[in-house]
């Protein structure tokens, strides 16, 4: 099997003509619990996972910079001078836009040399596996070396986060690019998105003989937009109507006052994301103290929430949840902003292939399409190969 690097050094060699000087990359993601709370300035327990996107990457004598991906066709070419977000377009905007996005965070573009950047990777596109924070993070790490930047890993989360709000035009928060840039391998990473503390949880699967199993389900997010927004301002709503800045500073405790002063359904999505916040920290505090075999209720937990009360979620995931649970795993819940994509579950790892059976068996009967499964390890984040 070939490797993914020598992949994108024989790409940059064959696109630019010359080689490579150095190889990074960084990791996707998956978030184990902590659904549509980050910006109601809660907790998310994302885990970096094996697959990787990789830059080659070579210095240039002028002021250019190029860009070029294993999956695209054209080499997309710009002077550092002319680096503004508004012009970037397509896929080149989320490597261009963080080298933009440096240069808010202290770089000097008017100093600093051309670079030619050659991606590949093998993170699913837009499988909600964050190939978008992948190609960000292993970028900004990238031109923070060779550019003699000196940001920590924390600050260079918030230059892909800031790209991809800017340059991309994304409204997203900054998990995704946490969990790339501060992932360890067999570890989660916690994160406080009101303050951005973040702490490494080890995971210990392998030891316990668990396996994570990613079910995407095909099914596209076509409400996601639309849903995701009316989720938002539902969370603003509750609270607003409850006198706090966030739900992040409303307890489980807070949750009968609550029933009282809004109507149902606000008061269903404020019951999802104050119970999920408390999951998290439940999910953390059970990993630490009993082990990864006694999080599976949580997973469970989380999903009935997001079903019934924030209603996000799809038959396809409900069911591949639902057969998950009847077939050896441990708990399974619906991951990322809902209204299709993946879901996750964990299980021993000796039943991972009857439970890909049983979930297949299940979409068939159904009538749904096939879902891609395959496992996931919690893996290290951005490196310099
Ligand atoms: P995801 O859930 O995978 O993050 P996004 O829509 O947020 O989905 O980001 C996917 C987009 O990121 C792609 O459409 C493409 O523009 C860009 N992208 C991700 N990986 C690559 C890559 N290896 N090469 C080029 N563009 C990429
Ligand atoms: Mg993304």
């Amino acid at each position: 099997m070939s490797d993914i690097r020598d992949d994108a050094r024989r790409g940059f060699a064959e696109t630019f003509g010359h080689e490579a000087s150095g190889v990074w990359s960084a990791p996707g993601r998956v978030n184990l619990i902590g659904e549509h709370t980050d910006y109601n300035l809660g907790f998310v327990l994302p885990l970096a996972i094996n697959r990787r996107t990789v830059v080659a990457l070579g210095l240039r004598e002028d002021r250019v910079l190029r860009v070029a991906s294993a999956f695209a066709d054209e080499v997309a070419e710009i002077p550092l001078a002319q680096l503004v977000p508004g012009e970037l377009e397509g896929w080149a905007a989320y490597p261009l836009g963080v080298a933009w996005a440096l240069s808010q965070h202290g770089a000097d573009l008017a100093a600093v040399p051309g670079v030619d950047l050659f991606i590949d990777s093998d993170v699913p596109v837009g499988a909600g596996l964050s190939s978008s924070a992948a190609i960000e993070s292993a970028v900004a790490l990238a031109l923070n070396d060779v550019w003699r930047l000196g940001l920590d890993r924390r600050t260079l989360a918030r230059v892909g986060q800031l790209a991809e709000n800017e340059a991309v035009g994304a409204p997203t928060g900054i998990m995704d690019q946490s969990a790339s840039l501060l992932g360890e391998t067999d570890a989660a990473v916690f994160l406080d998105c009101r303050t951005l503390d973040s702490q490494v949880v080890d995971l210990g699967l392998e030891a316990a003989g668990l396996a994570i199993l990613i079910i995407d389900t095909g099914v596209s997010h076509s409400h996601a937009t639309g849903g995701y927004g009316a989720r938002r301002a539902s969370c603003e709503k509750g609270a607003q109507m409850l006198g706090v800045e966030s739900l992040r500073d409303l307890t489980v405790d807070d949750l009968e006052r609550a029933r009282t002063l809004l109507d149902d359904e606000t008061f269903r999505r404020v019951r999802h994301v104050v119970t999920e916040n408390q999951r998290v920290l439940d999910t953390v505090r059970t990993l630490r103290e009993q082990g990864p075999e006694a999080i599976g209720e949580l997973l469970d937990a989380s999903h009935a929430s997001m079903r019934d009360d924030f209603e996000i979620s799809v038959p396809e995931l409900d069911l591949a949840v639902e057969t998950a649970g009847a077939n050896g795993a441990l708990g399974a819940r619906m991951t990322g902003g809902g209204f299709g994509g993946a879901a996750i579950a964990l299980a021993p790892t000796h039943a991972i292939s009857r439970l890909q059976v049983a979930i297949d068996g299940a979409f068939a009967e159904h009538g749904f399409g096939q879902p891609e499964m395959f496992v996931v390890t919690a893996s290290h984040g951005a490196v310099r190969e």
